[in-house]
């Protein structure tokens, strides 16, 4: 009988999925010829990569360039950012969405100021709230020089692409095996391996269409060589968004608004927000429930209806716009541009925000 091991179609299609033995001696001199100037690449800081590391998670690497200038000036070192108020952290991260990222980034701040020192090592970075296999590979090959690769979406797709696979890489097991796979033909300077896998991503193996022309891989590609790349790599969501309906309040009293600061556990947790009702209310029926909790409502008008995405949740909201004879509740009360400049307000509100300036007239 034949074991599944020795089958022939198998071997084919496991020896196709081996990442190609000369992808360092072909990334790096490309790498040399086209690496990027970007702010956090100035040093081997470790506080400047994984700052940076964390914010460019979900990010553009253009919308980081300005945050990350101004988290540094206004906290410069790890110090600075275990000490700030949450208020202000938040205030800094507003717009970049995902605002964990900034209070683990505290916590972890904490924890270095607590132990003396950055970790150096690899598992010494991964015991750090926030950061997960890949932001501990970089920080720990880029400032350390250990020889552990990073592996995120970006390396995912080259590696599905170079080897051909058809493996949903969205799976832990498929992206443990690209990992075992990297680990295994990781030049010394693993450092600008990870780094070089990471510009070409950005740069030339795009997501949609690949520049398969600008790149120093095509010889040892699958994909390229198959015609196929953009059907890689395969990525199967398994789960949907929870769907939550809301009824977003804007209320108005002269010329201030009521924002709320959110529980501080939960989603947006810490923020602050418009006050939101569960399930969607028309403005007569939001007049009703106001009424009944002694706000004194002038008028009722409908907001507009906005969506917003989070991981695993879907917000559908409703807005409504409220005037009240005067200021009422334990909201905070803000005028337009107060609210713009002194709290942080998360991107689901946005769409919402952008009306106040208008309902206060010229
Ligand atoms: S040849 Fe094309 S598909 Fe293959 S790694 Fe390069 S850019 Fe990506």
């Amino acid at each position: 009988m034949t074991s599944p091991d020795n089958s022939p179609a198998l071997s084919q299609r496991r020896q196709q999925e081996e990442l190609p033995a000369e992808l360092s001696s072909l990334l790096l001199p490309w790498f040399e010829r086209h690496r990027r100037e970007l702010p956090w690449r100035e040093d081997k800081n470790p506080y400047h990569v994984w700052v940076s590391e964390i914010m460019l998670q979900q990010t553009r690497i253009e919308t980081v360039k300005g945050y990350y200038r101004r988290f540094l000036e206004r906290l410069p070192e790890v110090g600075a950012l275990s000490e700030v108020p949450e208020e202000e952290l938040l205030k800094l991260w507003e717009g970049l969405g995902y605002y964990s990222r900034a209070k683990n980034l505290q916590k972890a701040a904490r924890l270095i100021v607590e132990q003396g020192g950055f970790p150096q090592t690899f598992e010494g970075w991964k015991q750090l709230p926030g950061v997960g296999e890949y932001t501990a590979g970089a920080v720990a090959s880029l400032c350390f020089g250990e020889r552990v690769p990073a592996v995120d979406g970006n390396v995912l797709r080259i590696a599905a692409r170079l080897t051909g696979s058809r493996k949903n890489v969205l799976l832990p097991d498929v992206k443990r095996q690209f990992t075992a796979r990297l680990k295994e033909i990781l030049p010394d300077e693993a450092g600008a391996f990870n780094e070089a896998m990471m510009e070409l991503g950005e740069t030339v193996c795009l997501p949609g269409v690949p520049l398969c022309g600008d790149c120093p891989l095509r010889r040892v590609c699958t994909a390229f060589r198959e015609g196929c790349p953009q059907e890689l790599p395969v990525r199967e969501k398994q789960q949907t968004r929870r769907r939550e309906e809301k009824t977003v309040l804007l209320l108005q009293a002269g010329q201030r608004f009521a924002i709320e600061k959110r529980p501080e556990k939960g989603l947006l947790s810490g923020l602050y927000g418009f006050p939101c009702l569960e399930g969607t209310l028309t403005p007569n029926e939001a007049a009703v429930y106001l009424d009944g909790q002694g706000a004194p409502v002038l008028s009722v008008a409908p907001a507009g209806h906005r969506k917003h995405l989070f991981t695993h949740v879907q917000w559908e909201m409703e807005g409504v716009h409220a005037v009240l004879a005067e200021e009422w509740g334990a909201f905070v009360w803000a005028q337009p541009e107060e609210i713009e400049a002194l709290y942080p307000l998360p991107t689901a509100f946005r769409g919402f925000q952008r009306l106040l300036k208008g309902f206060t007239g010229p």
